[in-house]
């Protein structure tokens, strides 16, 4: 079976066998605080700065999931008010998590031809700045997050890089928190994520001083330095990562691949019309590298899915209001390119 679902989304091949090693060196049954588990865990996170390029005084935390992120950010890092810039539905989604735990949000919605700007922001100062780099649901990205830090030196920026982290090479300076689950472009079994937080975001936390919750930050924290976790963590998807990251090259590498293959299915798509197909997105400086949304009439869209599936590939359905209208590519590392070739084929 072969499949572009964005998510959860095709894992790494080498998955099968690293299962079974998990399984038969006790991994799957060992105590959280053992020094195995704990090796598992600073191991992960060493592998992670070193592949990703994350400076070594931001810290690393391992959660369940994208959605946790978002509660974590309006708790443990928002005192008043977040301020949610976005063009889609996870962006939307964020907001509305964080307007049920705050007293104050504010949500400034922009097109997905637009540029995100912080001119598109209000000159008051902002608390917390919430972005989503990568908008999973209509393939958008914000290429360009230094902008923002520019514009709001001393805001708390936190990136919802779900769909991205992993395949792309960031700035991390440009974010304080920046998160993924690990199911998209990190190719791995649902049920973990990453939380990475500057150090402002920890001073930050640390004013703040939320302590109500199980998953309160600085909580999570302080088990993070003894290289624990707040709860009995998803092991298994630890040592997975972990070995994953020992395999994969740096992500210069990786971005420089998945960036040529995505100018590939832009290009691609361009010369597709006369079978129907373009892409839902048009602007180059908006279109994702890592989740590419094609475009066409019902009729055509519902023709496409039924060949790939007869070829046996999946597709990404399209999302919310462009559900029968498009389509969605993951084009995410985890993909060989003799798949993408193959699905190439079927839609010419
Ligand atoms: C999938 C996705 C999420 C939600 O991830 P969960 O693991 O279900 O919490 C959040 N943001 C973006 C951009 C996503 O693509």
């Amino acid at each position: 079976m072969i499949t572009f679902y964005p998510g959860p989304s095709k894992v790494y091949p080498q998955i099968a066998t690293f299962m079974q090693s998990a399984f038969e060196e006790g991994v799957l049954s060992i105590n959280h605080r053992s020094p195995e588990c704990m090796d598992i865990t600073q191991s992960a996170i060493q592998l992670l700065h070193e592949r990703l390029n994350i400076p070594n005084q931001y810290s690393v935390y391992f959660i369940s999931s994208a959605t946790e992120a978002w509660e974590i950010i309006a708790q443990s890092l928002t005192k008043e008010k977040s301020t949610h810039l976005y063009n889609g539905a996870f962006g939307e989604k964020w907001a509305e998590y964080a307007g049920k735990l705050l007293k104050q949000t504010e949500s400034i919605v922009f097109g997905v031809e637009e540029i995100a700007s912080p001119a598109m922001l209000s000159q008051q100062e902002i608390e917390v700045l919430c972005l989503t780099q990568n908008e999973t649901s209509n393939a958008t990205q914000i290429k360009d997050l230094s902008v923002f830090r520019k514009a709001f030196p001393e805001s708390i920026i936190a990136v919802d890089a779900t769909s991205s982290l992993g395949g792309i090479n960031f700035n991390w300076e440009d974010g304080d928190v920046w998160f993924a689950s690990v199911q998209k472009c990190l190719g791995l079994p649902a049920g973990m994520a990453v939380m990475i937080c500057s150090p402002k975001a920890i001073e930050r936390a640390t004013e703040i001083n939320d302590r109500k919750y199980y998953n309160s930050l600085l909580f999570i924290h302080e088990n993070f330095m003894k290289f624990q976790t707040h709860y009995t963590p998803n092991v298994l998807n630890m040592y997975l990562l972990n070995k994953i990251l020992y395999e994969i090259p740096n992500i210069s590498t990786i971005s420089e691949k998945i960036k040529k293959q995505s100018k590939s299915w832009y290009e691609f798509l361009n010369t597709s019309e006369k079978f129907g197909l373009n892409c839902l997105v048009q602007n180059i400086e908006t279109q994702s590298d890592t989740v590419i949304a094609v475009q066409g009439s019902e009729e055509t869209i519902q023709a496409v899915k039924e060949r790939t599936k007869l070829a046996g590939i999946t597709l990404g359905n399209g999302y919310g209001k462009w559900k029968n209208s498009t389509f969605r590519i993951a084009n995410f590392p985890a993909i060989d390119e003799f798949e993408i070739t193959k699905l190439k084929e079927i839609l010419g």
